[in-house]
Order: structure tokens, then C-alpha cells, then sequence
């Protein structure tokens, strides 16, 4: 049990945005998010269960942009990867080639992306990028090559 808490991975997170509206994301300042769903790139290196459990807690202090992002929309569902290596941001460009936009310089404070959230209008094109994350050769895409 204490091995599975401990699970590192990368995660996906989608979030619904009801309203089309401009919400403080801490250092990046105001930013306009349109109605439909945002699609987050992150990774938990000391244990996905945890960190997931953090990003569905209501009560905590703000710290990442995701969490002023989720302050104000709803988290709609997780999409996890186990794996020890550090593929967030390769996770982060799987999920852009399937979205419409992204929002500049989102939760990418650390690395060299130029964002880790993508827009989605629709629902049905969360799917077809769902349904691509698990069609993913994993024996490809964990290898080390970049
Ligand atoms: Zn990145």
C-alpha cells in the first residue's frame, strides 16, 4: 500500500470552465479563459496519489497556477501515467498536438515550454486525445532520447 502511495508519475488534469472569464493566475496576472475544458501536464515525482489528492482539496494555500485555476473551475478528471522518469514536459507536447490553444507561460515556470495547459472546445476532442494516451507504446515513449 505504502508503495503504491508512493507511485511516482505524470498527470493529466481536466477542467471544466462553465463561463468564459478572466481569472488572477497569480504571477502570470489575468488571464481571459474560454468556456469548455483545459487540459493540465503535470508530474508527481514523490507520488501521484498524493498530488492528485492536493489538486481535489477545496482548502489549501494557493501555490501553483493550477490552483487559482482550480479555485474557480471544476476538476472534471485525472488521467495518470506511472512511471519514475521525468517525461512531463514530452506528456505536455502529446497534449498540445491535440488541442485548439494554449495559455503562454501556464504552469512551465521550471522548464522550456511555452505552457503545460491546453484549451479544448469540445468535449468530444478530450476523448480522442484520452484515447491517444492510451494507445502510447510505452516502450517507446519511456526511453530516454530527447
Ligand atoms: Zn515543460
Amino acid at each position: 500500500m505504502a508503495r503504491f502511495q508512493r507511485q511516482p508519475g505524470v498527470y493529466a488534469l481536466v477542467v471544466k470552465v462553465g463561463n468564459t472569464s478572466k481569472l488572477k493566475i497569480g504571477a502570470l496576472g489575468d488571464v481571459e479563459f474560454q468556456r469548455g475544458y483545459y487540459v493540465y501536464a503535470g508530474s508527481a515525482m514523490n507520488g501521484l496519489a498524493a498530488r492528485i489528492a492536493r489538486h481535489k482539496r477545496k482548502q489549501k494555500r494557493v501555490h501553483w497556477h493550477i490552483d487559482y485555476l482550480l479555485a474557480k473551475a471544476e476538476l472534471i478528471e485525472v488521467i495518470k501515467i506511472p512511471t519514475s522518469k521525468r517525461l512531463e514536459c514530452k506528456f505536455s507536447q502529446h497534449i498540445s498536438g491535440y488541442a485548439e490553444s494554449s495559455i503562454p507561460g501556464f504552469g512551465c515556470s521550471d522548464c522550456a515550454c511555452s505552457s503545460h495547459l491546453y484549451y479544448f472546445k469540445h468535449h468530444s476532442n478530450i476523448e480522442v486525445l484520452k484515447k491517444s494516451i492510451k494507445s502510447i507504446d510505452k516502450k517507446v515513449y519511456f526511453r530516454d532520447h530527447s
